[in-house]
């Protein structure tokens, strides 16, 4: 019978995971090294944080985030860059107290100072059950709108020069997916491991563009560091496109390890740069909060009066 090799390729220690699109064995020593090297790897490949001096890292309490937390952590340390982080409670119900949490406690763990910022406090409740008939949207959509605000006001008020997001690999693909799918092409230029858009609009940066969930997840159960191991309940709720997408995404890069990250890779190199978007796009003033936007008041803005009822 054939004998099945557990030791690490570098070391020769037990073998806790194995790399397939390498075709490596790692043990869990070389596990977190091998993490940690792709994630500093990409951040100094794509300049991530060129000129800047205080980082503001975004944390869901989730394993990604907290991953990515943990690794800039010493990145920004070496580098003598300042951080802060920030934690958004999206309101909905036991699952963000339990997120606000968790991220509380990294952050605690970590010794970095740290925003807790409530929807509740901008007027937005996403679990309304007439969110979708007043605003047109779903909760996601809502959602991602109020966080990428929330999260571009604190840089601002912070004087941060960056935002750090812990989208991974599959969320990128199933971004870039769903984007493809329903046409809206611009939206890749955005998808890139750094964006910086305009005056105003805080560069984001994603860390984990290269890295598999599976991945983001044995680094914090190795470490044993907190994090909230449920989705958010709205997630489950809907039986979208979205959801069909991300389980396709997941498919095919466990039946072909490495196809998803050939795909990823070629976002910034191949796909971004082949599309134009016609006329620049300008940001103006939201003639309500004085925040960047494309039309006189910016969607988040709009969402409030919605909710409102003004
Ligand atoms: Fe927000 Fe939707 Fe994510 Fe829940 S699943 S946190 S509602 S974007
Ligand atoms: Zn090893
Ligand atoms: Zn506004």
């Amino acid at each position: 019978m054939k004998k099945v090799r557990t030791r690490c390729t570098l070391c020769n220690e037990e073998a806790i995971y194995y790399l397939r699109s390498r075709k490596l064995r790692l043990c869990k020593r070389h596990f977190i090294e091998y993490l940690k090297t792709e994630v500093i790897n990409t951040i100094y490949k794509f300049e991530m944080l060129k000129n800047v001096k205080k980082l503001l890292i975004a944390v869901s309490g989730g394993k990604d985030s907290v991953a990515m937390i943990h690794i800039l952590h010493q990145v920004c340390k070496d580098l003598n860059i300042e951080m802060l982080g920030l934690v958004i409670d999206t309101g909905v119900g036991e699952y963000s107290k339990r997120q606000v949490e968790k991220a509380r406690e990294i952050f605690e763990i970590l010794n970095v100072p740290y925003r807790i910022e409530r929807f509740s406090s901008y007027g937005i409740d996403i679990t309304r059950p007439d969110l979708e008939k007043l605003t047109k949207r779903p909760p996601c959509s809502v959602c991602g709108i109020a966080k990428r605000y929330i999260m571009n006001k604190v840089a601002l008020e912070e004087n941060c020069q960056a935002i750090a997001t812990g989208h991974n690999m599959i969320d990128i693909a199933q971004y870039a997916l769903a984007n493809i799918l329903t046409g809206n092409l611009e939206y890749l230029k955005k998808l890139l491991p750094k964006v910086d858009e305009g005056p105003r609009m805080v560069r984001r940066i994603r860390p984990l563009y290269f890295i598999d969930e599976k991945e983001t997840k044995l680094y914090v159960d190795l470490l044993d560091l907190p994090h909230v191991e449920d989705r958010c309940p709205l997630a489950e709720k809907v039986e979208n496109v979205q959801n069909t997408i991300r389980m396709f995404v997941r498919e095919l890069e466990d039946r072909h390890p490495g196809s998803i990250r050939a795909f990823v890779e070629k976002i910034p190199t191949r796909i971004a740069p082949l599309i134009r978007v016609e006329g620049e796009e300008k940001y103006g003033i939201c003639k309500i909060c004085g925040m960047p936007s494309k039309g006189e008041i910016c969607s988040f803005c709009k969402i409030r009066m919605l909710l409102s009822g003004k």
